[in-house]
């Protein structure tokens, strides 16, 4: 996979050795009508950065997504990554597809000034064209966007989504700790995805944070770095307990995580636990389920257990169901 940073030009971008790489030159020449402009039609959305190592860089851009230029920019980039071996092309920092970063004042670039249909329209033409482009030259294509949107379901093959978060910080609001897989219980069935990224957004809960990105039927998104920094045996843990959701995901679970379709999750008394966030209290269970109908009309509950202590629930329907420490949890269920 690899990931497009959206619609941006960055024009300024430090180096490690204290330089700028600067396109200012082909920018002015080449680019700068074809960017963003604020409502006076004019003013083209030029933004600066003193933050070190700010990943946008110190001065960018964005092409309005609109312009042929926008578009035969993206396309090229993501046509030649595929051809350099890259099967998933990914279209990130363009979360959801807002409307509020599409904003464009500009009368020349054959829209209409201001917000408008044409944002997502234009979005979707580019899916199309990356699609008809790239899909020829890997079988095993696929084409992923930041976090999940009906709209553009049917050229996506892929979501990166956050559904796993143990946090209020984005994509939460303070005082919200606790996303819900709301876009998997509508179109699970038509559109699955991966989660951005362990361990990330998981206030130093680790497990808890896999364990309910594998319940909303996510696969892993895997920060590896970031694991380095763990405690030898809790990150021992963590890649056991990662080993087990896998194999759990890709064999005995497959059919409902993947291909299920996900049904409002059962009354169970779970233990709750309780942690200090970043901004205030955040609350969650020990055990994490969620429950599908797979292809074949057939309804399960699968369970996660991050904890290292074992769990015994019981499950409506179904009576006592033991859920091993660190491990996970296939039942079927009553029709
Ligand atoms: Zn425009």
């Amino acid at each position: 996979m690899i990931m497009l940073s959206g619609w941006r030009w960055t024009i300024d971008q430090p180096q490690a050795d204290g330089s700028v790489h600067s396109n200012q030159e082909q920018f002015d020449r080449e680019v700068v009508r074809y960017v963003t402009y604020a409502a006076d039609g004019k003013t083209p959305g030029i933004q600066t950065s003193d933050k070190p190592k700010d990943w946008h860089g110190s001065k960018y851009a964005r092409l309005c997504p609109a312009t042929p230029f926008a578009e035969q920019t993206v396309a090229a980039v993501a046509a030649y990554c595929a051809k350099a071996g890259y099967a998933i092309i990914h279209f990130d920092q363009e979360v959801s597809g807002p409307a509020s970063t599409s904003f464009c004042g500009s009368s020349e670039h054959g829209h209409a000034p201001g917000y408008g249909p044409w944002m997502n329209q234009a979005m979707a033409h580019l899916y199309t064209r990356i699609r008809r482009e790239c899909a020829p030259l890997n079988p095993d294509f696929a084409l992923s966007m930041e976090e999940p949107n009906e709209l553009y379901i049917p050229w996506l093959n892929l979501c990166q989504s956050r559904p796993n978060g143990l946090t209020n910080e984005f994509p939460m609001r303070n005082p919200l700790s606790q996303p819900v897989p709301l876009f998997s219980y509508l179109y699970h069935d038509y559109l699955v995805g991966w989660v951005a990224f362990y361990p990330w957004r998981s206030a130093g809960q680790h497990r808890v944070s896999m364990a309910k990105g594998f319940a909303a039927g996510m696969m892993p998104g895997l920060h590896l770095e970031s694991t380095y920094r763990f405690p030898a045996e809790e990150r021992a843990r963590f890649q056991a307990f990662l080993r087990t959701c896998c194999e759990f995901y890709a064999g005995e679970a497959h059919e409902a995580l993947f291909a299920g379709r996900m049904e409002a999750p059962l009354p169970i008394a779970v233990p709750q636990r309780e942690m200090v966030g970043k901004n205030g209290p955040i609350r969650f269970p020990a055990v994490y389920h969620s429950v599908w109908t797979t292809p074949d009309g057939k309804r399960c509950a699968t369970f996660f257990n991050p904890e290292t202590e074992a769990h015994r629930l019981d499950v409506p329907g179904v009576g006592a169901v033991d859920i091993p420490a660190m491990g996970v949890r296939l039942v079927a269920l009553p029709r």
